[in-house]
């Protein structure tokens, strides 16, 4: 292991709150929040509905809870949920949909990742009659985690709308990189969310704030939100003290993420210069890099390989396949860190192509 910290680029999720964000948490003013009584929480949710164009928000324990809250008010039991194959919805949240909430699920596959609104449109079944599921919702995820940080194009999203809302089908955003999606285009939250029925967003994601989400949508839906997620074990009491370092984030950390973009192609592009095809530094479009290191050929070099020989030089990541990894930029590590990473893992990289 590298003498120094490492550089921890497994997820931008491993922020921790600095001085600023401690006393801002420090100092909210708090209250029951089962009984509807925590100002500062009562503010967040407000905030993030506004910010999102949507009528309330409800503030959650996770991503995960945000989402399966949201789709939960858009699917009722025993209805279906069609999503992208590498969506967070159906790969990583444990199975709560299905498992909490009744919802069943389809996938479509996106060629490179990339969102095409003509996928999901083809596959809705939006009323089966007796025989098939009925289509309830499409999910969507923007940026798109495992495609490695993609946005979805507008005009694809607006398709989509379109042809769900004709159809009478609902639509959720999984928006926990949203804000990573509007500083890159410039295109603001409002215009995503107002393309989605519910949207969830990530606090403690590239935001920086140490626990939380927030989901949204009108006034009724929420008030349902509210009541399951007190059913799952979600309803919290003082936490304001946590929804205080999300506003802070708010206030602080969003425009800044265009450093992490910047640091995430700075990476990229060291890399694809030492071993063109490892990356395409073109399809980096936010703070997510996905490498692809193992050759899987006769030598077996794989991923996780190379994943522990860059954390023996203090540069840690995420593996996600035997020929992937993932690295992600974030609020904890500055351009000169991001300089050293790239250096690193450029020459691996190179001694990994053999
Ligand atoms: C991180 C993430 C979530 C939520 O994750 P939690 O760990 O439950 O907060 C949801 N969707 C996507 C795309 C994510 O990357």
């Amino acid at each position: 292991m590298a003498s120094a910290s490492p550089i921890d680029l497994r997820s931008d999720t491993v922020t921790r709150p600095g001085e600023a964000m401690r006393e801002a948490m420090a100092r909210a003013p708090v209250g029951d929040d089962v009984y509807g009584e925590d100002p500062t929480t009562g503010e967040l949710e407000d905030r993030v509905a506004e910010l999102l164009g949507h009528e309330a928000g409800l503030f959650t324990a996770s991503g995960t809870l945000a989402n399966m809250l949201g789709v939960r008010t858009l699917v009722e039991p025993g209805k279906e949920l069609i999503a992208d194959s590498l969506a967070h919805v159906v790969r990583a949240e444990m199975g709560g949909h299905a498992v909490l909430g009744g919802v069943t699920t389809r996938t479509w596959t996106s060629p490179g990742g990339v969102f095409r609104a003509e996928d999901p449109l083809a596959m809705m079944v939006p009323d089966g009659g007796s025989y098939s599921v009925s289509t309830a919702a499409v999910a969507i995820e923007n940026t798109h985690n495992f495609a490695g940080g993609l946005i979805a194009d507008i005009d694809e999203l607006r398709a989509l709308r379109t042809g769900t809302a004709d159809a009478g089908v609902a639509v959720h955003l999984d928006g926990a990189r949203l804000a990573n999606a509007s500083v890159a285009t410039g295109i603001p939250l409002r215009e995503y969310g107002r393309l989605a029925d519910s949207v969830s967003i990530c606090l403690s994601k590239g935001l920086g704030a140490p626990v939380g989400s927030v989901v949204v949508g009108s006034a009724e839906r929420i008030a349902e939100a509210r009541i399951m997620r007190k059913r799952y074990g979600g309803g919290m009491r003082q936490c304001g003290i946590l929804a205080a370092a999300g506003l802070y984030a708010l206030d602080h950390n969003v425009d800044r993420l265009a450093e992490d973009h910047g640091n995430a192609a700075l990476i990229a592009g060291a890399v694809a210069d030492a071993v063109p095809g490892t990356v395409d530094p073109g399809a980096v479009a936010t703070n997510i890099v996905m490498l692809k290191v193992g050759s899987g050929g006769s030598d077996g070099s794989t991923a996780a390989q190379f994943a522990a020989r860059a954390a023996e030089r203090g540069v840690l990541m995420s593996v996600l396949s035997s020929t992937t990894v993932r690295l992600v930029t974030h609020l904890d590590v500055s351009t000169e860190q991001a300089k050293q990473a790239a250096e690193i893992l450029a020459e691996l990289a190179a001694d990994f192509s053999g």
